[in-house]
């Protein structure tokens, strides 16, 4: 296994970027992923999707690395991965020791988790913000039916896309001007807004940057035992926090909505296609060639 003497780490947003917006195909992207395997690169899904959903994709797309879900509320780290990783380890500090001593444990991964439940979600949205209840539709309101309308996916997908652990998405449905005060009013209480391609989510504090900060310096510590390159790609604002602190922004082009806004200007790419022909443009042209080839 070539995964930990690789020096660059892809971290990757899925829904209009790796996956196509409207068909969730992702085929156009499949030869760069596979020579990234080659090339010893992990590609770390980073996504809104639940650990039910990405579990899913990620056998389909051949992926075997850690995961984060629903916007960085958790990293997710496979203990068939972790024993690999651990095995051919370059570093001298165990792995295996720490995650045993310091995170959850649950389905055959270990668990970094950085939000409180979908539960506690529910409780705030119904107490606190009760004022805006008539401007949106949330995950549980729309039930499994209603998230297929919303969205277009399967009844199977949906039911994964429902199967939560941390975060409770809603669907807005009033104006732009009462969606400013809502996102004032969340503000208020601490806590923060983000807006995906289709829902909008409440998170306190953590972000998809949080989590790829946790997880980079994880695989630095404990797996390649020295400093690596991080590369971010992402279509939406949701993605800002991690494209803001990975060493390369790669931004995909999106069919229904601007680019992310992001405060830095230094080596940010855009795609010129959108989804996955967007993503394996970006990989080709500002990954590939500064790898180790072979
Ligand atoms: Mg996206």
């Amino acid at each position: 296994m070539r995964e930990p003497h690789s020096n660059t780490i892809i971290f990757t947003d899925l829904d209009g970027t790796l996956l196509d917006h409207d068909s969730y195909c992702f085929d156009a992207a499949v030869p760069q992923l596979r020579k990234l395997e080659e090339l010893g690169v992990p590609v770390i899904p980073v996504s809104s999707k639940t650990d039910a959903e990405i579990g899913q994709l990620r056998s389909a797309l051949g992926l075997k690395t850690p995961y984060i879900v629903e916007n960085g509320a958790a990293v997710f780290m496979p203990e068939a991965w972790l024993e690999r990783a651990s095995a051919v380890s370059a570093s001298d500090l165990s792995a295996t020791e720490v995650v045993q001593n310091d995170l959850a444990h649950r389905s055959g991964c270990y668990l970094k988790e950085f939000s409180r439940s979908r539960a506690d979600w529910r409780r705030i949205l119904a107490k606190e913000l009760s004022e805006f209840s008539h401007c949106f539709q949330s995950f549980t309101e729309l039930g499994v039916q209603g998230i297929v309308q919303s969205t277009g996916l399967s009844l199977e997908h949906a039911r994964q896309a429902n199967q939560r652990d941390y975060s409770e998405p809603l669907l807005w449905q009033g104006t732009p001007e009462q969606k400013h005060l809502f996102s004032e009013a969340v503000s208020a209480l601490g806590f923060t807004l983000l807006e995906g391609g289709r829902f909008l989510h409440l998170t306190d504090g953590y972000d998809k940057g949080l989590a790829l900060r946790w997880l980079l310096d994880f695989y630095q510590t404990y797996i390649f035992g020295n400093a690596c390159h991080s590369v971010a790609l992402g279509d939406s604002q949701n993605d800002v926090a991690m494209l803001e602190v990975a060493e390369k922004a790669l931004l995909v082009r999106s069919p229904v909505h601007d680019w992310p806004q992001l405060q830095r200007t230094a080596s940010v790419y855009q795609s010129h296609s959108c989804g996955p022909q967007g993503w394996s443009e970006l990989i080709t042209q500002h990954v590939i060639p500064y790898l180790k080839q072979g």
